[in-house]
């Protein structure tokens, strides 16, 4: 692991030009329409319904086991969707394949990241692009890499080499390979340092500002929200609060007791948790 250093972004940032995706229009709104969803006989999700306009960052939290995980993985087409919907604007990705929906613009950042250790910084980015034709595939890596000028040049270097923060923006280096419309991150800054953590939710906001569609499911509920335009909280598979994010900074000691602490207790039912909030 190398030292943790600030992240810092000087070039500007053409996020959504790829070389397959050339529209920089008003881009489309990632919608969960009263979705379940579950691993066999366990089912965790019951009904839930989100937005994520384009141009829009909204967190998504919740205490350990409340379903955030899940809900990214029905959203990303890694775990089923047994009733409800999933739309990319007027385009419906309920249980498409997930390199189809990645292709059809909803880019995903998992927890963890998922990196290849061994394997160079470049190399892990390409593999972002694995849908793409080998000619768009370069050109697109020669993109990303341009982005990130402090990235760029460690390419040849080992993913598992670099700091955590490094490795969190390698992974959103990865993501952007398809130039997403949507952009969905589990847990982006977990294990970071809070100078390192800033660089990242930095990052987050350029994405935003280059209009894409921001879905940031965050343990670090405070620091995710000042860069949030709206937030969900989730409990026991279902949407019991939803608020801009500057109202729910302003009742963060509320929310925080209430909801982010162990998953237990009786059910609140979406309705009484907005009217108490
Ligand atoms: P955390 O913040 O700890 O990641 P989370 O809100 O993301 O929590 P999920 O990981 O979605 O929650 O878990 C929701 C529920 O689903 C939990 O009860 C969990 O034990 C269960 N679960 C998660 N993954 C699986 C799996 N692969 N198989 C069976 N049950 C699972």
């Amino acid at each position: 692991m190398g030292s943790e250093t600030p992240l810092s972004n000087s070039q500007p940032v053409t996020w959504l030009v790829g070389s397959h995706r050339q529209s920089l229009g008003p881009g489309p709104s990632l919608r969960a329409s009263n979705i379940y969803a579950g691993y066999g006989k366990a089912e965790v999700l019951f009904g839930v319904s989100i937005e994520v306009s384009p141009g829009e960052c909204v967190t998504l939290l919740g205490a350990n086991g409340a379903g955030k995980t899940t809900l990214v993985r029905a959203l990303t087409g890694i775990v089923a969707v047994r009733s409800g919907e999933v739309t990319l604007g007027t385009r419906g990705i309920t249980n498409l394949r997930a390199d189809r929906i990645v292709r059809a613009g909803v880019a995903h950042v998992p927890q963890g990241r998922g990196l290849f250790p061994t394997m160079s910084v470049e190399d892990n980015i390409r593999i972002g692009g694995y849908t793409l034709a080998r000619r768009s595939v370069e050109r697109r890596v020669g993109e990303v890499l341009g982005m990130f000028p402090q990235l760029a040049a460690r390419r040849r270097q080992a993913a598992g080499s670099l700091s955590g923060g490094e490795q969190q923006m390698v992974a959103m280096m990865r993501a952007l390979m398809m130039a997403p419309l949507a952009l969905v991150l589990d847990e982006p800054t977990l294990g970071l340092s809070p100078m390192v953590r800033d660089g990242v939710l930095e990052l987050i906001q350029g994405a935003r500002g280059a209009g894409i569609a921001v879905l940031l499911v965050e343990q670090n509920a405070r620091s995710a929200l000042e860069v949030s335009d709206k937030c969900y909280v989730m409990r026991s598979g279902r949407i019991v609060y939803e608020a801009s994010a500057a109202e729910a900074l302003g009742a963060y000691e509320q929310l925080a007791d209430r909801y982010l602490g162990a998953e237990a207790g009786p059910q609140v039912t979406a309705e009484s948790a907005i009217d108490d909030a």
